[in-house]
């Protein structure tokens, strides 16, 4: 209920601005005692990359030259250690590091004259390699061999940006640092940079580092303690002066409006709609974040007129686009207004596209928006994985911070236009993404696996995982459930997997449980409802409790799930329609003796399928069902009394005897197992059964009165 109640729903307005974290000096000398310069350097990586304060995800590069001797000709030669291409300062090993011959990089200036052959001088790197290191050079390799000093730190904090990117920048540089720091105007990284850095450090022997206008800092120090303490310490007074200012005034001008307190129940309304809306070659993930730089930004008296600017460092605009889409908070039920401003954000890109573009220029990208901002509910990201609608909400905070700290000293100045697609648009990277291999079947989609504790069901999320699924697990049984949540997190990365509580039979539980997959992923493209549970007696001894138990998860459970979550399945028609998979049993079409209650509430849930592929076609839903029989290991369903039962009504021992019981009963004489369901309800679920709706398939391992007529 977006419009109800605006203004009382609504937490206070704040009213002094978000300050500025402050870097900590976590140099430990013991640790650092008897390591070697490489050692050193990786040390003094991993301890920046580390603090998010210092430095973005994968932003930033460290270097050493070092004394090496040469594995061919014995001789002492000097060779640069510098960060090389991906990875991330922070977690990255000494493979990280591209190590080349400093006497050749310096050489390559004989190639080198003026700003056009920028491109032409990345391909000399790999020439200068020293001792066949395979960890290709990055383009900043420049901004370090170009430089006399021993260590060299490149980072991008959000306290260096902010000066960087504001009018009042250069000015506040001086008063910092006089001498010691310089400031230089923008210019990409590349070869020209690295020259104009080293021309500067040539021209000005007292100066520690430089300012890169738009970008970052770089600076240097004889020894990679120092390089570090420098570092750090210029983080923390830029961090220190942009409190000062911030406490005078409040930011973006002051809030206009307020967190929402239902923000959360918006997110999960909003996203699914809009993940629909964004037509493209492949469907996306969604993230939501509500955190207070966010809700600052967003509810902000300024917040139009910046978000409008775009951002500003070349690693955020990279990651969020030129610029988010930014939605009024009051129209959010207006399918009409959501559709027309995907389709206007795709517009301007369009045209932002065609008025930079080169005559060499990559084709148009994804015209979709990666940025969805609104006022008093948050941010939402959109990728074509998990991990980077993540990272891309994260530089858009990177971008936040650094918009408040450059409007507390003057205005912030966003990245110009040209420049923004020259990066975005650069050949090499484009030759980059075309080497990229062809993303897995299911990357993009989200899953949501009813029942995920349980062997069948943790199953299915893993099959789904392996093919770059993101997967919800609901489960009644909280406990299990966080298990096979941590264990599939391990296998997988955290941000693949999430899990809620939910009882099937619970109509709030089912329906929160959908919320919950909305807002964490964005939607749903796969419902494999599987919940269940089972049971035996004879007809004289079925309680109407048992019958009614057995239909309230077995089938009203199956009923429920579907139900909330098609209107996020129906949604997903233009995008190449989504998959429901109801886990059935053998015993929905084969009649089963002292099992009645059971067996009819399967055939329901059945039948419930057949039902809904008829009306699920229009919409592209997919409704299938997969009939396993005896999947005795890992079941939490043949714990307990089932099995009792089922080996009482078979005359047998209830241990190993019954899984072999099942095994010889079987046509093909093999068991049946978890994995199997796993891979034939994949099947339903992936694209390779887009022709096939309304269907059953039985692993059973062959079972003739199964057979389906
Ligand atoms: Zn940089």
């Amino acid at each position: 209920m977006v419009t109800l109640g605006v203004m009382n729903m609504h937490t206070p307005l704040a009213e002094k601005a978000i300050p500025f974290a402050i870097p900590e000096n976590n140099w430990d000398a013991s640790e650092a005692s008897n390591m070697s310069e490489s050692e050193l350097l990786l040390y003094r990586s991993n301890l920046l990359g580390a603090d998010l304060t210092v430095t973005n995800f994968g932003g930033g590069n460290t270097s050493a030259k070092v004394m090496e001797r040469d594995p061919l000709t014995g001789e002492e030669v000097e060779v640069l250690w510098v960060k090389g291409s991906g990875g991330d300062i922070g977690s990255m090993g000494l493979d990280g590091f591209s190590t080349l011959y400093q006497e050749k990089l310096l050489a390559l200036e004989s190639h080198y004259s003026g700003d056009e052959d920028d491109d032409k001088m990345v391909g000399f790197l790999p020439h200068c390699t020293f001792n066949l290191n395979g960890r290709a050079a990055s383009i900043d390799t420049p901004l370090h061999s170009l430089l006399p000093s021993k260590h060299i730190d490149h980072v991008h904090p959000d306290a260096i940006i902010a000066l960087a990117a504001s009018s009042g920048g250069e000015a506040a540089t001086r008063e910092l640092w006089g001498e010691e720091i310089g400031w230089l105007p923008w210019k990409r990284p590349g070869f020209t940079l690295g020259v104009q850095i080293r021309d500067f450090a040539k021209a000005n022997p007292n100066a520690k580092g430089a300012m890169l206008a738009g970008h970052g800092i770089i600076c240097w120090a004889d020894t990679a303690k120092d390089c570090y303490d420098q570092t750090v310490r210029l983080i923390a007074e830029a961090a220190e002066y942009l409190n000062g200012k911030l406490e005078s005034a409040p930011a973006f001008g002051g809030a206009v409006t307020g967190a929402r307190e239902d923000r959360a129940e918006i997110a999960a309304g909003l996203m699914p709609r809009l993940r629909g809306l964004m037509i493209g070659d492949r469907r996306k993930v969604g993230h939501f974040s509500d955190d207070a730089a966010t809700m600052e930004f967003v509810g902000s008296k300024d917040f139009h007129r910046l978000a409008e600017l775009g951002t500003s460092c070349p690693d955020h605009f990279l990651r969020t686009k030129i610029a988010p889409l930014t939605l009024d908070a009051d129209r959010l039920e207006d399918d009409a207004y959501l559709a027309q401003s995907i389709s206007d954000y795709r517009a301007m890109y369009g045209a932002y596209y065609d008025r930079c573009k080169r005559d060499n220029s990559p084709a148009v990208r994804d015209a979709n928006p990666v940025v969805v901002l609104v006022p008093g509910v948050g941010r939402m990201t959109f990728a074509k994985d998990k991990a980077t609608a993540r990272i891309a909400g994260e530089f858009y905070l990177n971008a936040i911070n650094v918009m408040r700290g450059a409007e507390a000293v003057g205005d912030y100045i966003a990245l110009d236009e040209q420049e923004a697609f020259d990066i975005e648009y650069w050949l090499l990277e484009e030759a980059k993404l075309q080497r990229m291999p062809a993303p897995k079947e299911m990357v993009g989609k989200v899953a949501l696996v009813t029942g995920g504790a349980g062997g069948i069901g943790a199953a299915v999320a893993r099959r789904m995982l392996q093919d770059g699924a993101c997967v919800m697990l609901a489960d009644r049984d909280e406990g299990s459930v966080e298990t096979v949540h941590g264990d599939l997190a391990k296998a997988f990365g955290a941000d693949v997997v999430r899990s809620v509580k939910c009882d099937v039979t619970d109509e709030a539980q089912v329906a929160a449980a959908v919320a919950e997959c909305a807002r964490e992923f964005g939607g749903i493209d796969v419902l494999v409802a599987n919940a269940g549970i089972a049971s035996s007696a004879p007809i004289s001894e079925t309680t109407t409790e048992l019958w009614d138990k057995n239909f309230d998860v077995l089938s009203k459970g199956y009923f429920l799930t579907a139900k909330h979550a098609w209107p996020l399945m129906e949604g997903m028609a233009d995008m190449g329609g989504t998959s429901i998979v109801f886990i059935g049993s053998k015993n929905a079409v084969a009649a089963a003796k002292n099992a009645s209650a059971y067996a009819s509430a399967k055939a329901a849930a059945n039948h419930l399928a057949r039902c809904l592929a008829l009306e699920g076609a229009d919409s592209g839903i997919r409704v299938n069902v997969v009939n396993p029989d005896a999947v005795i290991r890992g079941s939490r369903i043949w714990d307990g009394d089932w099995r009792q039962e089922r080996a009482g009504a078979h005359g047998i021992d209830s241990g190993d005897e019954l899984e072999e019981h099942y095994r010889q009963r079987s046509m093909l004489k093999r068991s049946v197992l978890p994995d199997d369901i796993a891979e034939a309800t994949y099947w339903f679920a992936s694209e390779a059964s887009a022709k096939s709706t309304g269907n059953m398939i039985n692993v059973d391992a062959g079972n003739a009165q199964a057979f389906t007529r």
